[in-house]
C-alpha cells in the first residue's frame, strides 16, 4: 500500500473528490489516504497560507498530494493556496495532457482530427512569482524572473516524460523576439538540452503562432514546453481543444513532492448540486496511479473511464442534449459497472502493478540549484526608474545637474519607448520614467557608485525603483529601450 495525502478542497471538490475515490475503492487501488486540511476554510481559520501545520508535514512526509480545487478567498491579501502549494514544494513541472475522448464531441473529433498533445508549463517562476509593486498610483509593476536551473529543470523534465512516451516531437513556445533575455533564457536552456536528446526532434515556435498552429492543426503537436504564465494559457486553449475544463487534467512533478489534480477551479455555480463532471480529477487520478507504478489499476479505470464517455453517459457539460445526463456520483458508478469493458477508441493494455517505493530525502537545509562557475560581472551603470509628471527634456536636465565626472545620461523611457534624447512628440506619456546612466569611458562602477548617485538625485526626484546594469566581460546583460 502506498499512503498519499487527500485535500477534497472547495467548492465542487467534496463532490468531485469522492466520486473519484468511490472508483478507486470499487477498482481496489492499492492506496491509503490520509485526509489534510486545505482550502478556504483554513483560511479562515486564520491560516495565512491555507493549509494546516499538520496538513503540510503529512504532504512533505508522504510526497504525494491528490486534491481537488481550493478557492482563494478575495479582499483578506492572501495568496492562492494553490500556488503556494505548487511553489513551496518545488513541483516545478505543470504537465497536462490533452487527448480527443470518443464522445466528448468538439470540432476536431467531428472533423477526424485526432489531439493528443501534452503541456509541460514550468511552474514555479515567471510572473506568477507574484512579485508586485505600485511605483506611482498610475503604475503598477511585476517583476518576471525566468531563471537558468529553473528551466532547466522544466525542460530536462519535458525531455524525459517525452522519452518515456515515445513521444518524437518537443517544441519550445516562447517570446524571445521581444523578451530577449527572459524568454531568450529559457530558449537557450531548451536549445542546450534538446541536444542531449538527438532522437527527438526539437523546434521551436513564438507562443502566439503556436495558439494559432495549435487551433489549426493540434495534431501537429506533442509535448510543448513554456513558461508559466504562456503555458497556463497555452493549456486552458487546449483543454478548449478536448471539450473544455472538465476534461483537463494535471500533474505537478518535483523531485520530491508531486501534486495532482484538476486544471479547474471551485465552479461555485454548480457547488454542492451534483452536476459536477469529475473526469478531469479522475484523469488526474489515473496520471498519478501511473505515477505511482500503479499500471494496471491506471488501464483498468482509464478503459472503463473511456467506455463510459463512448457510451453517451455524460454530466451536464457536456455531451447528447438529447439523452438525459447524470449527476456526479452517477458518473463515477458508471465507470465503475464497466469495469472490465473494452473501448473501441485508445483501450490502454493491462500491464501488471509494480508500485514504487517513496522514500523522502530528510532536508536540514533548502536545496541551492546554483550553476556551477557563475561569472563574476561588473557593474556598467544603472537604471533609475523615477515618477516624473513632466516632459522628457525638463527631466533629462534635472538628472544632468545631477552627474559629474564619467557618468552619463544615456537614454530616458517612458513604458520602456526612448523619449530622449531623441523620440517621438506623439509617444504617450505616464508619470514614470526609466533614466539610464552609464559610464563614457567604459569604466566599472561599484555599489557604493551607486548608492551616492541615488543619494543625488533623490534630492529632486522621487526614485520608485533601480536596477543595477550588469556586464559580462564586454556582454550588456540589460535590454536597449525601443528606438535606442
Ligand atoms: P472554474 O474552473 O471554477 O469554473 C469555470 C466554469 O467552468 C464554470 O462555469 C464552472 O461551472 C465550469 N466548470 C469547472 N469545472 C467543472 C466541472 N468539473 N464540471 C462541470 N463544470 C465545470 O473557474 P473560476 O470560476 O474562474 O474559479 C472559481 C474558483 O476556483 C476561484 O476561487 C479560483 O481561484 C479557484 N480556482 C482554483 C484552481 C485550483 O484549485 N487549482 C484552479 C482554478 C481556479
Amino acid at each position: 500500500m502506498i499512503k498519499i495525502a487527500v485535500a477534497k478542497g472547495d467548492g465542487i471538490g467534496p463532490e468531485i473528490m469522492d466520486a473519484v475515490l468511490s472508483i478507486f475503492n470499487a477498482a481496489n487501488v492499492p492506496l491509503e489516504y490520509e485526509t489534510v486540511e486545505m482550502g478556504k476554510w483554513v483560511f479562515d481559520k486564520g491560516f495565512n497560507n491555507g493549509m494546516t501545520p499538520e496538513a503540510q508535514k503529512a504532504i512533505e512526509t508522504l510526497g504525494i498530494l491528490f486534491k481537488g480545487p481550493m478557492e482563494t478567498p478575495k479582499g483578506k491579501g492572501v495568496k492562492s493556496v494553490n500556488v503556494t502549494a505548487r511553489k513551496t514544494w518545488n513541483t516545478y513541472a505543470n504537465k497536462r495532457t490533452f487527448q480527443t475522448l470518443h464522445g466528448v464531441d468538439t470540432v476536431f473529433s467531428k472533423a477526424g482530427i485526432p489531439i493528443n498533445v501534452t503541456i509541460v508549463r514550468e511552474n514555479i517562476e515567471d510572473t506568477y512569482g507574484g512579485i508586485e509593486h505600485m511605483l506611482t498610483s498610475d503604475v503598477a509593476l511585476c517583476r518576471r524572473f525566468i531563471t537558468r536551473p529553473g528551466s532547466k529543470q522544466v525542460i530536462k523534465y519535458a525531455f524525459e516524460m517525452a522519452k518515456q512516451m515515445g513521444a518524437k516531437r518537443v517544441t519550445c513556445g516562447h517570446k524571445a523576439n521581444i523578451m530577449k533575455l527572459t524568454d531568450g533564457l529559457f530558449l537557450e536552456v531548451f536549445k542546450e538540452i534538446a541536444a542531449e536528446y538527438p532522437e527527438i526532434k526539437s523546434d521551436d515556435v513564438i507562443v502566439d503562432d503556436l495558439c494559432m498552429k495549435l487551433v489549426t492543426r493540434p495534431d501537429l503537436f506533442e509535448v510543448v514546453v513554456l513558461t508559466n504564465l504562456q503555458g497556463d494559457i497555452v493549456s486552458d486553449l487546449c483543454a478548449g481543444l478536448v471539450g473544455g475544463l472538465g476534461f483537463a487534467p494535471s500533474a505537478n512533478i518535483g523531485d520530491d513532492i508531486s501534486i495532482f489534480e484538476a486544471v479547474h477551479g471551485t465552479a461555485p455555480d454548480i457547488a454542492g448540486k451534483n452536476l459536477a463532471n469529475p473526469t478531469a480529477l479522475l484523469l488526474s487520478g489515473i496520471g498519478m496511479l501511473r505515477h505511482l507504478g500503479l499500471l494496471h489499476s491506471a488501464a483498468t479505470i482509464e478503459n472503463a473511464l473511456l467506455y463510459t464517455l463512448e457510451n453517451g453517459i455524460h454530466t451536464g457539460d457536456f455531451g447528447s442534449k438529447t439523452t438525459a445526463s447524470v449527476g456526479t456520483q452517477a458518473f463515477a458508478d458508471a465507470v465503475i459497472a464497466n469495469f472490465g469493458k473494452q473501448p473501441h477508441y485508445n483501450a490502454k493494455e493491462l500491464l501488471p502493478n509494480s508500485p514504487i517505493t517513496i522514500t523522502m530525502k530528510q532536508l536540514t537545509e533548502n536545496p541551492l540549484i546554483v550553476t556551477e562557475n557563475q561569472p563574476t560581472l561588473s557593474i556598467a551603470g544603472v537604471d533609475l526608474f523615477v515618477e516624473f509628471a513632466g516632459q522628457p527634456k525638463a527631466l533629462a536636465d534635472n538628472l544632468l545637474a545631477h552627474l559629474s565626472g564619467n557618468l552619463k545620461l544615456v537614454t530616458i523611457s517612458n513604458r520602456g519607448t526612448q523619449v530622449w534624447p531623441k523620440g517621438s512628440v506623439f509617444t504617450n506619456l505616464i508619470n514614470q520614467y526609466r533614466c539610464r546612466i552609464e559610464t563614457t569611458d567604459g569604466a566599472i562602477l561599484t555599489q557604493q557608485d551607486i548608492v551616492a548617485l541615488y543619494a543625488k538625485v533623490a534630492t529632486t526626484l522621487h526614485v520608485t525603483s533601480l536596477e543595477i546594469l550588469h556586464k559580462d566581460g564586454d556582454k550588456a546583460l540589460y535590454s536597449l529601450a525601443q528606438g535606442q
